[in-house]
């Protein structure tokens, strides 16, 4: 096993300042950033040492006490970038093949700019990890390169993201939640506040890389593309169905999968009860994960509406028949990317691709949390379209690789934003030697 500490990393934020710009940290001594320390009031020994949680830190090199200085609230642009973006990028950078390599170039140069000056966050996800890993050559180089534009912050599991989603349907079912829409919050999405001023140190820890498994993760996609293929062929293509008929399947569908997951959980709990199954720990746990949101979802409307005898399993197919189910926002994304493709099945239009259900979960759980994203371009062409047009029902800029010119624009537009200015000012006003 490896060491706790080969397994962290510490990085280091330059935020843009050059040493040779900078000057020597030591020639700021004589400047004006040091005030009259108001504790001891000695002169010339205060001065702004970091940013810690939202607030700037002011530090005695005399007495040693500190001071905290509140920041005002930062609202950074969330954007999801793809794979391909963060592959593309690092491929231009170390100079392994890649198209427009002077592009990729120029749109990693601006990213690192906007997200060192707080205007742009880029959290990372599973995906990325998952992705990362089945190209061991660039793995470390994908790892870094994602993280440092996450700065540590990565979007929950989609089914994390989704149960949060699903509670409020089920609020709204049960009469508790009146508003019409549905919230997005950042702590219902992301580990770590996107919108955080950052310290000049951050640490990532690589501890789940450790369950990555390369080989799982590859034959999982395979299945998914199968199964895709499979429906194409013999669903889609054979049975003519409106684009709202499809959509109604579709959350009939996941409704479904709920359930006969959490039948399979049920009876191998049951055998295994009865001594008809061995005992595994992985296939237990599996299980457990699997029959949880048929649980917790029961459980919570056998609480609310009454133990119908069935611990609020009728309640539950009450609730998947219900409209509020199928307004949970994941599963209204889902189903109507999954009816348009079926859409282009039928007709003229393009065949599933391989890595289309990935691209489908990232859109349905992701999207309503970004003020932008980068995806695959077929795939980014199909969210624009009617009825599905989810750019605009969640205000977020959706570019594919067509919309090239159209990405570096709008980030171009934000890094105009007279704040900026104020930022770096703050950031350089630092006490630079306590960490160099
Ligand atoms: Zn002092």
């Amino acid at each position: 096993m490896k060491p706790l500490l080969g397994v962290c990393r510490i990085a280091f934020i330059w935020r843009g300042i050059s040493p040779t710009r900078y000057g020597s940290t030591m020639d700021r001594d004589s400047g004006t950033d040091w005030i009259t320390c108001p504790f001891c009031s000695r002169a010339s020994v205060f001065r702004r040492l970091d940013i810690i949680n939202g607030g700037v830190l002011w530090k005695c090199r005399a007495c040693n006490r500190t001071r905290r200085e509140e920041l005002p609230p930062l609202r950074k642009q969330i954007v999801y970038l793809d794979q391909w973006v963060i592959s593309n990028m690092l491929k231009a950078e170390v100079g392994r093949p890649v198209t427009r390599a002077e592009k990729w170039r120029e749109l990693h140069g601006l990213l690192n700019h906007l997200i060192s000056d707080q205007l742009v966050i880029c959290p990372d996800s599973c995906y990325h990890q998952e992705e990362s890993a089945l190209i061991a050559s660039l793995e470390p180089g994908l790892r870094e390169t994602y993280r440092r534009m996450s700065r540590g912050v990565s979007f929950k599991t989609p089914d994390d993201i989704g149960m949060f989603q699903l509670y409020q349907s089920l609020r709204k079912f049960v009469g508790e939640d009146q508003l019409r829409g549905y919230t997005f919050g950042s702590s219902d999405a992301f580990y770590g506040n996107p919108h955080e001023w950052h310290a000049r140190l951050y640490v990532t820890s690589d501890l789940s890389r450790r369950f990555l498994d390369p080989e799982r993760t590859r034959r999982a996609r395979e299945q998914l593309a199968e199964h895709l293929d499979e429906v194409a062929e013999r669903n889609w293509k054979r049975r003519p169905a409106t684009f709202d008929e499809d959509v109604a399947a579709e959350k009939a569908g996941y409704a479904r999968g709920l359930l006969f997951q959490f039948a399979e959980a049920c009876a191998y709990m049951t055998a295994m009860n009865e001594g008809r199954q061995e005992f595994d720990p992985g296939t237990y746990l599996d299980c457990l994960y699997r029959g949880r949101e048929v649980l917790w979802m029961t459980e919570y409307l056998a609480e609310k509406l009454g133990d119908d005898g069935y611990r609020g399993l009728r309640h539950l197919l009450a609730f998947f028949a219900s409209p509020h189910f199928g307004a949970t926002p994941f599963l209204q994304i889902m189903a109507k990317l999954y009816a348009a493709m079926a859409r282009h099945v039928r007709g003229p239009g393009r065949k599933p691709k391989p890595s289309d259900s990935v691209d489908v979960n990232v859109c349905s759980y992701f999207l309503p949390y970004c003020d932008a994203m980068v995806l695959d371009r077929a795939f980014a062409a199909i969210t624009r379209e009617g009825p599905l047009r989810l750019h605009e029902v969640y205000d977020t800029k959706v570019f594919g690789m067509q919309d090239f010119g159209g990405f570096l624009d709008y980030l171009v537009q934000i890094g105009r934003d007279p704040q900026r200015a104020q930022t770096r000012a703050l950031y350089e006003s630092l006490d630079h030697r306590s960490v160099f």
